[in-house]
């Protein structure tokens, strides 16, 4: 008997989704159609301050507007309820208490200052910033009792001194040393919990046998494949979908108002020549014409994608609200 896929996206409510954003919401949702699995979507809210309901509501409507749809979210619920990770902080405290039970964290008291020093050193940076070098890790009970009387410390889960290896559906072979990726944080002195360890947690208890992501997280990637080792949870299949650029190549980001999906529609452009659009970009169409998403389930192909950045031509952008 075949298993059912699963697949999701994730949204972070905290901006306003761009054409970049919609790019990898369209390939996640994509695979799933084609495969006659289930899509779900969960709702990254676990940054409580910086997430804002109007901006949830704004980013499910642009999705809905696209063309793409969900059979389990916060909207209309599901076996995996609830849907927006503000909701789950029970689940990443159980993950918390095994890791530690197993000795793999560790308290540290780094305060911003001496991290933002890693971060003018010359060390490769990652979607999860600079490999921290464990200055924490090895500190006596005394050293921490005394740190612990000025500081409450944020929660370093121990990465294993050992090669990730890992293939990506559309970068394909990934290899990352264990060491050079370094310990990350899971639960911040605030009490909040990381990206790394409720994505993980939440993929693994929604069953998510799929993981179609933007390739900004291509890095957390091994990350989090330590934590699902650790937790002895069930792996999905990974791909991380190229980024989207201006013509120079430089990446687009939430701060790019123009490019906000919510201006594209406010300027009356339609969905279906984003659509076509971003089907050209990962090779589908030989050039941009309005396309539905539901017509692409046909044509989309994962390994017909570049593995770097893509520009997007100016006159494609003016094409969109022609
Ligand atoms: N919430 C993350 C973001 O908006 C995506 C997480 C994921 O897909 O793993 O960047």
């Amino acid at each position: 008997m075949s298993i059912v896929r699963r697949g999701r996206f994730a949204p972070t409510p905290s901006g306003q989704f761009h054409l970049g954003n919609a790019f990898a919401a369209l390939v996640a949702w994509l695979q799933i159609r084609q495969a006659g699995g289930t899509f779900i979507m969960r709702v990254e809210d676990i940054d409580k301050p910086r997430s804002r309901v109007a901006y949830r509501e704004q980013q499910l409507n642009d999705l809905r507007w696209l063309g793409l749809d969900w059979d389990e979210g916060p909207d209309q619920g599901g076996p995996h309820a609830p849907y927006l990770q503000s909701l789950r902080d029970s689940l990443y405290e159980e993950a918390i208490t095994r890791l530690e039970t197993a000795g793999l964290l560790y308290p540290c008291y780094c305060s911003r200052a001496e991290l933002a020093q890693i971060a003018s050193a010359p060390h490769g940076l990652s979607s999860e910033g600079p490999a921290y070098p464990g200055w924490c890790r090895h500190l006596s009970e005394q050293e921490r009792a005394e740190r612990a009387r000025v500081k409450t410390p944020s929660l370093r889960f121990r990465m294993p001194d050992a090669p990730v290896d890992f293939r990506d559906g559309i970068y394909g072979d990934m290899h990352y040393e264990g060491e050079a990726l370094g310990d990350f944080v899971v639960k911040r002195a605030d009490g909040m919990y990381s990206y790394q360890l409720a994505v993980t947690v939440d993929d693994a208890a929604m069953g998510i046998t799929d993981v179609v992501r933007g390739a900004d997280l291509l890095d957390s990637t091994p990350r989090q494949l330590a934590l699902y080792k650790t937790l002895d949870l069930q792996t999905p299949r990974f791909a991380h979908v190229p980024l989207l650029g201006d013509a120079g190549g430089e990446r687009f980001s939430k701060r790019d108002k123009s490019l906000a999906l919510q201006g594209l529609r406010e300027r009356r452009v339609r969905a279906e020549r984003l659509v076509g659009l971003l089907a050209h970009l990962a090779g589908w169409l030989d050039r941009p014409e309005p396309v539905t998403a539901s017509e692409l389930v046909r044509h989309a192909d994962l390994a017909t994608l570049p593995r770097t950045l893509i520009p997007v031509p100016d006159a494609y952008l003016s094409w969109l609200s022609q």
